[in-house]
């Protein structure tokens, strides 16, 4: 596996790939790999001739009170785990690299990064959307696989390649979980072991609410006060909020309809403060 961590370097690789007629099928992360990740990387060599996975802990996306300078960074051990995985090139640039002295260009996700997650973190849709289309830009893929834990993030960077434009087709991958329904996430390693154990409420939380929807239950209301208090009811656990929206346009879900819904929390724990966010389709 190459390991580069040059812009100049990246690109380079890219257009001889390319020169080459192979096409690259791009896993953009923020690294402290887990399985949700390497199941990425599976589907991306699924779908072209070489994967290139982005580590880069995007300071534009964190606002300035969140955990930037805590987020979990292990390059060994991401690399160690991206080439056991099969990747065939890890990117790795520096903030310095990615965000020059100078550096005032920025990509407006627009309102649907304004609701959901983005209503918690301002400007956070805007440093992804802008890193996004920076790691498409360097790295010139065909294809680029996102995880659908993160669904507002995959609906903005769907929306954005749509409304500019990208060649690049956007993959979303199921969300991996641990055994008892947690969603694995780079941040669950800030759990206390109280917290992690109540956890499991979320994901139990959400799939009480789809089969409840799917059984013919369409009150938003009454969902989100049922997930609301199963995830509640151990203590140890806040909501940030719980919504049924569209899962495309994320809009508020229509009530009566027969269209499959997007059912997503965001919640927050009281010992280590960790932000938790999870989501199921229904319908
Ligand atoms: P992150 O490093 O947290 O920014 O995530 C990088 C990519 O991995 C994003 O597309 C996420 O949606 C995806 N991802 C994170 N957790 C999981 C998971 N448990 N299952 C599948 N994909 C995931």
């Amino acid at each position: 596996m190459k390991l580069i961590e040059s812009i100049t370097a990246m690109k380079e690789y890219s257009s001889a790939l390319k020169k080459g007629g192979s096409g690259i099928a791009l896993v953009p992360t923020m690294g402290a790999l887990h399985a949700g990740h390497l199941s990425l990387l599976a589907r991306a060599r699924e779908v072209c001739d070489v994967s290139v996975m982005s580590v880069f802990v995007n300071p534009a996306q964190f606002g300035p009170t969140e955990d930037f300078a805590k987020y979990p960074r292990d390059l060994e051990s991401d690399r160690a785990l991206a080439e056991s995985a099969g990747c065939d090139c890890l990117f790795a640039p520096s903030a310095a690299e990615m965000y020059p002295d100078g550096y005032c260009t920025y990509v407006d996700a627009g309102p649907i990064g304004d609701i959901l997650c983005g209503a918690a973190r301002p400007g956070h849709f805007r440093g992804v959307a802008t890193v996004v289309l920076k790691l498409f830009n360097i790295t010139a893929p065909a294809a680029a696989v996102f995880g659908a834990k993160d669904a507002q993030q995959t609906a903005v960077i769907k929306r954005a390649a749509a409304d500019l434009n990208l060649p690049v087709r956007i993959i979303t991958a199921p969300t991996l979980r641990d055994a008892d329904g947690l969603a694995m996430s780079s941040r669950n390693t800030y759990l206390t072991p109280g917290e992690r154990k109540q956890a499991a409420n979320i994901c139990k939380a959400l799939f009480e609410a789809k089969s409840l929807f799917e059984g013919g239950e369409c009150s938003v209301e009454r969902l989100k006060n049922t997930i609301t208090s199963t995830i509640i009811r151990g203590g140890l656990i806040e909501m940030e909020y719980a919504d049924i929206v569209d899962p495309v346009s994320l809009r508020p879900f229509p009530a009566n309809t027969e269209s499959p819904a997007l059912i997503a929390v965001a919640c927050r724990t009281t010992e280590s403060k960790t932000r938790l966010i999870d989501n199921v389709v229904a319908g």
